[in-house]
């Protein structure tokens, strides 16, 4: 069935209709579900919780206010409030289990969003606006559609009745989008560990792709993230007159340093994920490409293989491989003086399961200059490896992708940016990126102007999560 039509016949009706309810009955439960989810959403994206003018206390209070209402116990639902951190509230609540020796399952979602400057927006980005089958909001897309599901799949379950084998665990946390402030599930895992202890986490990070026109292409799931490093490269020399230069120049040996970097290829690190990301991936396309993917993805490829793929795509590159590049750079005090010292950050993305500490002695050999200080810029973060690529995990999804979208493929990915996947992986909880939402080509204006989602991309995804979270929990 083609999207378009799909969208005119809600998939909710059509699956009810195939369990045998009576047409018009269905049809108006659907309805009825929709426009509950509607509300609860929207509630959610108006809700500004911006860290320089917005309180994710506000939008935890309110989701927790719909959860007590479908009928939540008081001791199941809870609005952590760190303390001195009054307008950084989190959401957490529970569905307990009835095997209580199966590891819950963590249903992970931020409620704070990237700032919105409604000046440059073409609309309010913290009024819900649905035009053109899409809607526009701040936080539309990362990652209020994720809670809005998690909440809405809370309170269908409750109606159902329905009793997990797993504990379902719910944290709707604040921070995330700026975590030298305050971070919620740090903060969780700090104080509250029970409120995130689980088997296996879902959170956002993995995403599907349509094609320009709407149709999808493939569905992400993100399995492990790249660790965001930075490095200083420091260059000290005596200095002295311009007009009689000595072979000790600062700025000349950062810069030779610097090319010797440029020109370096980290060694292939793939992970379970990256490498299953190229055997998939080898069948969306044809020629010596496919061929290429399909060799990396089956471990039969050889170095021509490898650099002409690296070659063809930055992200495939960043699949491959630790990947280092020179960001910033200055140095020097005057026109006429021999700078004294010079400096470089050097930013790295770095594969899980390597360590910051062996990057930087790497890019110490690269630089292969012992007057060359090269210290991180900062202190690292959680180094946690990737979590495995489960068939537990995967074979669910696999099995709710082809029947909501047959024929469209599931592909594992590596995140190049950072998601509290991170605290949550290093803490022994391995995290896997799974938002059901499918994204246009232009990334729908996430982190930037505009931010939108396709309303049946919304929907869809608000059925995916509500059926693989049932799916996953047992009965
Ligand atoms: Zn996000």
């Amino acid at each position: 069935m083609s999207r378009a039509r799909r969208h005119t016949v809600p998939l909710l009706v059509l699956a009810a209709l195939a369990q045998g309810g009576s047409a018009a009955a269905v049809d108006d439960a659907a309805r009825a579900r929709e426009v509950r989810f509607q509300a609860i959403y929207r509630e959610l994206v108006e809700t500004d919780t911006s860290l320089s003018n917005g309180s994710c206390t506000l939008a935890a209070q309110r989701m927790a206010a719909r959860l007590l209402e479908a009928g939540y116990a008081k001791a199941d639902v809870r609005v952590v409030v760190p303390p001195g951190f009054p307008l950084q509230g989190n959401l957490v609540a529970r569905i307990p289990g009835t095997d209580a020796k199966r590891p819950a399952i963590l249903l992970l979602a931020h409620l704070d969003v990237v700032e919105a400057k409604a000046a440059d927006w073409k609309r309010d980005p913290f009024k819900l606006m649905e035009e053109g089958g899409y809607i526009h909001a701040r936080g539309a897309v990362d990652d209020k559609a994720m809670a809005a599901s998690f909440v809405d799949a809370f309170i269908r379950y409750r109606e159902e009745a329905f009793r997990p084998a797993r504990t379902l665990k719910l944290a709707l946390t604040c921070g995330e989008e700026t975590d030298s402030v305050f971070n919620g599930v740090q903060y969780l895992l700090a104080n509250e560990p029970d409120a995130l202890a689980a088997g296996f986490a879902v959170n956002e990070g993995g995403s599907g792709r349509l094609d320009g026109h709407g149709r999808p292409v493939s569905f992400g799931v993100q399995v492990g993230e790249k660790i965001y490093q930075d490095f200083t490269l420091a260059a000290t020399s005596p200095g002295g007159h311009s007009a009689r230069p000595t072979d000790d120049n600062a700025i000349g040996r950062l810069a030779a340093a610097v090319v010797r970097i440029d020109g370096y290829r980290f060694p292939v690190n793939m992970t379970a994920a990256t490498q299953a990301f190229f055997r998939r991936s080898a069948t969306q396309y044809d020629g010596q490409t496919a061929r290429d993917l399909a060799a990396i993805g089956s471990a039969t490829a050889d170095a021509f293989a490898f650099a002409r793929v690296a070659a063809a795509d930055p992200l495939w590159n960043a699949f491959l491989r630790t990947t280092c590049i020179a960001t910033l750079i200055s140095g020097g005090h005057a026109e006429n003086a021999q700078p004294q010292h010079a400096e470089a950050n050097v930013n790295c993305r770095i594969m899980p399961g390597e360590s910051v500490e062996a990057v930087r002695s790497r890019l110490v050999e690269v630089v292969a200059d012992p007057k060359i200080d090269i210290t991180l810029a900062d202190a690292p973060g959680p180094q946690p490896a990737a979590p495995p690529l489960d068939a537990r995990i995967m074979q669910p999804v696999e099995a709710i992708v082809a029947d909501m979208w047959p024929g469209v493929p599931v592909i594992p990915s590596l995140s190049s940016g950072a998601t509290d996947g991170r605290f949550l992986n290093a803490a022994g909880i391995p995290t896997y990126g799974i938002s059901g939402v499918f994204r246009d080509p232009d990334g729908n204006g996430v982190h930037g102007l505009d931010e939108r989602i396709r309303v049946t991309s919304l929907h869809d995804a608000r059925v995916f999560l509500y059926r693989l979270v049932k799916a996953y929990a047992g009965e």
